[in-house]
């Protein structure tokens, strides 16, 4: 689904039955917007969609004038729009819709579709080739972010009854300190060549983020001691759980940064299965509960001072946008065929 998005592909998920009942060569309509596929559409169908299509296809091409754009509201405030990636050659899709930085590196997918785990230096070489790619613009580096529904089969991780529930992201790394420090190392050492910042997936609690701030000094004292040309980075966290956003005010008091996680927030505050279509109508960025999540955390991030941002798919939703900018958000992280329309709704509204 993250793939598809960042590459404009139309994609609908959960369609059941839909491998018996559409063959090779049939002719289907899929509708990400609505999230319907029509399957042997008539005459009249075919050509609502086809208007339909040409229609957006319109609109797309009247977003490039964003493109060399600030992002600032109808008010005259400046916003951010950045770009999430998974692989350094996504930068160029930023790049060429308008993206003010990088939000979210996903940086997971360095890890996948290969058999052993990428080394410190080719993983160097990854956050350095962004780093340039953007021009000192910022970059926020993930650190891995496995388990869950991300599954990487070399690293063994034990099947779990409730895998969102388990030794996942920061948790595992924090048990894994070989491969974490890998990661870090590597980030580190890419940071010369960019505005590049450290940031934690899957925050629950205080003593998390002290412990991995911890080790991410211990990278920086071993890599100087062994003369590298290296400084301190600042380190966010991810508010993704309900219990980064119940404690964001403590959390803000160690975070550099916080970053709002609205794919798993969402699941994690409405108990609901993101795959599970019996239960998809409660998953929901809009619903009230997860909507006053996000309220507290950009006001606790606010009143300490430091600076918030959203990578999950709540920071496109037009919905939720106006909102967002009453309450203060700075940065919108999207993927990159949202970048554009995000920041035109931007434009649009008052902060
Ligand atoms: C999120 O949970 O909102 C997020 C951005 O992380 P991911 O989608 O990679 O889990
Ligand atoms: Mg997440």
């Amino acid at each position: 689904a993250i793939l598809a998005r960042a590459m404009g592909i139309p994609a609908v998920l959960s369609v059941n039955h839909a491998t018996n009942q559409i063959h090779n060569g049939d002719m289907v309509i899929v509708d990400g917007f609505k999230g319907d596929v029509i399957l042997s559409p008539g005459q009249e169908e075919l050509h609502a969609y086809k208007e339909k299509q040409a229609l957006y296809e319109r609109e797309k091409e009247e977003l490039k004038r964003f493109c060399n754009l600030d992002t600032v509201t109808k008010n005259g405030i400046k916003k951010l729009v950045y770009g999430n990636i998974g692989k350094p050659e996504d930068v160029q899709l930023v790049v060429q819709n308008g993206g003010e930085g990088i939000g979210l590196f996903r940086t997971e997918f360095l890890f996948m579709d290969r058999n052993s785990q990428p080394s410190e230096d080719e993983q160097f070489e990854a956050y350095s080739t962004v780093a340039k790619a953007m021009n000192g613009r910022e970059v926020i580096i993930r650190t891995l972010d496995i388990g869950g529904d991300k599954e990487i089969s070399y690293l063994h991780i034990e099947k779990e009854e409730n895998p969102f529930l388990g030794h996942r992201a920061i948790r595992y790394c924090l048990d894994h300190t070989d491969l974490f420090k890998a990661q870090i190392r590597a980030i580190l050492r890419a940071a010369k060549y960019g505005d590049l910042k450290i940031m934690l997936p899957l925050i629950t609690c205080k003593e998390e983020v002290q412990a991995a701030k911890d080790l991410i000094q211990t990278c920086l004292e071993e890599l100087q001691t062994e003369g590298e040309d290296v400084h301190a980075v600042p380190v966010g966290i991810m508010v993704e759980t309900p219990a980064a956003a119940l404690l964001s005010d403590e959390l803000a008091q160690l975070a550099d940064f916080f970053s709002i996680g609205t794919n798993d927030l969402t699941g994690y505050i409405m108990a609901v299965d993101r795959g599970n279509q019996a239960v998809s109508d409660l998953y929901d960025v809009m619903q009230p509960p997860v909507l006053r999540a996000i309220e507290m955390t950009v006001k606790n991030a606010k009143a300490a001072g430091i600076p918030v941002g959203m990578c999950g798919e709540g920071a496109a939703d037009e919905q939720l946008i106006p909102m967002l900018l009453e309450w203060g958000l700075d940065e919108f992280s999207v993927s990159a065929s949202s970048i554009l329309k995000t920041r035109k709704i931007i434009s649009e509204q008052n902060a």
